[in-house]
C-alpha cells in the first residue's frame, strides 16, 4: 500500500485498448498513477513486481481470466483492493467475482465519474484498517457462540477462528453493533462501503450469503423482508 504522501497507484487489467486508455485518462486526471496490463498473466507479474494500491480488473482477459487473477491474489493472502469491470449483460459475473474476494465492481460502459468515485471509495475503505472500525465500537462483540475481536479483526465461533474478508468483517460487526435495529441495504452500503448513490443491493446480499455460509448456525444476521437486515436484540 502506498504511503499517504504519494499518489495511489492503480493497475488496470483490461485487454480492450479503448476502455483501458479511457479509464487511464480519467484516473490520471483524478490524481492517480496508472499502469495497464492487457493480459491476466501480465497483470499478476506486475502485481508481484509493482505492488499496486488497487487493481481495476476486467473479468474476460486473455492468458489468465479475471476470476482466476482474483482467486490467485486472495489465495496468496493478498488484500489488495480489487474493483471488477463487468459487462452489463453478465450479472452472474458480479456475484461470482464478489464471492471470490473482489471488493466491488463497475459495469461497462461506465461513466468516468462513477469509476473515479468507486475507486476512491474502495481505497478509502482499505486504507488503514483502524479507519474501518467505528471508534465507539466496543473491543469485543458477542452473540451467543459468536465472538468478534474488533481490534485484531478476528471472528470466532466457539474456539474456532473463522477467516472473513475485510468487507464481511465490517458488515458483520456493523450489524452486531446495531443489534435490535434493522439496517437497510442503503445504510449498510454507506456504512461499510462508504457510498450511497451508487449502491447496488446485490453487493450486500452476496456478502450476507457468504457470512451465513462461513458462520453456519452461528451467523446472527436475519433478513427483514422488504427492508434490510438485522441482528436480534439481546433478550
Ligand atoms: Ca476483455
Amino acid at each position: 500500500m502506498g504511503s499517504s504522501d504519494e499518489q495511489p497507484f492503480i493497475l488496470i487489467a483490461e485487454d480492450e485498448p479503448n476502455i483501458a486508455s479511457f479509464a487511464k485518462m480519467y484516473l490520471e486526471a483524478a490524481g492517480f498513477r496508472v499502469d495497464v496490463a492487457d493480459r491476466g498473466d501480465t497483470a499478476l507479474e506486475k502485481i508481484d513486481a509493482d505492488k499496486p494500491d488497487l487493481l481495476l480488473l476486467d473479468l474476460n482477459l486473455p492468458g489468465v481470466d479475471g476470476f482466476e487473477v482474483t482467486r490467485r491474489i486472495r489465495q496468496g493472502g493478498g488484500s489488495m483492493p480489487i474493483l471488477m469491470l463487468t459487462a452489463r449483460d453478465e450479472p452472474v459475473d458480479k456475484v461470482v467475482g464478489l464471492e471470490l474476494g473482489a471488493d466491488d465492481y463497475v459495469t461497462k460502459p461506465f461513466d468516468p465519474r462513477e469509476l473515479v468515485a468507486r475507486v476512491r471509495a474502495v481505497l478509502r475503505r482499505s486504507n488503514g484498517q483502524a479507519d474501518q472500525v467505528d471508534p465507539d465500537m466496543p473491543p469485543v462483540l458477542e452473540v451467543d457462540d459468536l465472538r468478534i475481536e474488533v481490534g485484531p479483526r478476528e471472528v470466532y465461533v466457539g474456539d474456532t477462528e473463522v477467516a472473513l474478508t475485510p468487507k464481511e468483517f465490517d458488515l458483520l460487526a456493523t450489524l452486531v453493533q446495531a443489534r435490535g435495529l434493522v439496517l437497510s441495504r442503503e445504510q449498510l452500503l454507506e456504512r461499510v462501503w462508504g457510498y450511497t448513490f451508487l449502491g447496488d443491493s446485490r453487493t450486500i446480499d452476496v456478502h450476507v450469503r457468504q457470512l451465513r455460509r462461513k458462520l453456519g448456525d452461528a451467523c446472527p444476521i436475519e433478513t427483514v423482508w422488504g427492508t434490510g437486515y438485522k441482528v436480534a436484540a439481546r433478550r
